[in-house]
């Protein structure tokens, strides 16, 4: 009987920390330089398959690796992604590395949410392309430790990593910002590659018409 009554208080105790149900919420980090509806399709398909509270849309300032083009004003691509989301109640922007200005480090990033939301759990969603290069970035040892890492296919191969990822079936998106500020230099359609009010805005700012871009 004292076997049994032992029990059932573990597992009642298990109970009561699994209901403690955490908020589930995912993370887009980028440039989005700028936003695209590849971004779109891949936060909303690890949004749903992974059944997310919200998806946080978290431009950064300037980010760690030297070699990108200079991307326009941050202001700018929060707006375009303000533009893009707005429709969609569980997608939000956080401006968190904008406010902080300087390098755009993740690992940054998390500790602050983290001390912000401590009930949260953070699932980083990445490009496939993205997942061969996460030896590289910032503390990722103690990233790792923080979150989980969501990758969804791009350009068609899937990357073994060294570090745990959840892979997210997607339709494969043959979309990226380069192209669509190429296509704008090149005086070519963006329409269907970006929502409506993102390529209104892009046309009406005279956005991307510089190729330092
Ligand atoms: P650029 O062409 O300027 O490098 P990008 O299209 O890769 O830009 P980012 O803002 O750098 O856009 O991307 C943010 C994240 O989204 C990265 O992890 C990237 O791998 C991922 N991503 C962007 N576009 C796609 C896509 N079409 N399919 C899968 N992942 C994507």
């Amino acid at each position: 009987v004292v076997t049994t009554v032992f029990k059932s208080d573990v597992a009642l105790a298990l109970e009561s920390e699994t209901s403690q149900v955490k908020r589930r919420v995912g993370i887009m980090g980028g440039t989005f330089n700028p936003i695209h509806n590849g971004h779109l399709i891949m936060a909303e398909q690890v949004r749903s398959q992974l059944g997310l509270d919200e998806i946080l849309f978290i431009p950064n300032n300037i980010p760690p690796h030297i070699d990108t083009k200079t991307a326009i004003d941050g202001s700018m691509r929060a707006k375009l992604i303000e533009l893009a989301i707005k429709d969609n109640a569980n997608f939000e922007l956080e401006r968190i590395e904008l406010n902080k200005g300087g390098v755009s480090y993740s690992i940054d990033t998390i500790i602050e949410l983290k001390r912000q939301h401590p009930d949260t759990q953070y699932y980083f969603i990445i490009g496939g392309d993205e997942v061969a290069y996460l030896p590289k970035w910032h503390r990722i040892d103690e990233l790792i430790t923080m979150i989980t890492f969501v990758a969804v296919k791009r350009n068609g191969f899937e990357q073994h990593s060294k570090y745990p990822v959840i892979w997210v079936d997607t339709p494969l998106i043959e979309i990226s910002s380069t192209d669509i500020r190429q296509r704008i230099i090149q005086q070519r359609s963006i329409r269907y590659l970006v929502p409506v009010k993102v390529a209104e805005y892009i046309v009406k700012n005279g956005l991307y018409q510089d190729e330092r871009h």
